[in-house]
């Protein structure tokens, strides 16, 4: 299943209630007010950041 249409937060896996709906997915609270922030900063570095978040976020 695409985390883009999952209703989980594609920053970390979590699926708790208000998500927030951006283009590139869903986003909780502190997700989205961090992918607010890296708007500015480099995108390589946090989409790396991201992988890793989330390859942690499925190892179980
Ligand atoms: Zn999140």
């Amino acid at each position: 299943m695409s985390v883009f249409d999952s209703g989980r937060c594609v920053g970390c896996g979590d699926d708790e209630a208000g998500l927030v709906k951006r283009v590139n997915g869903w986003f909780c609270d502190a997700c989205e007010a961090w992918e607010r922030e890296v708007e500015n900063l480099d995108l390589d570095e946090w989409d790396e950041n991201r992988r890793q978040r989330l390859a942690e976020a499925q190892e179980y």
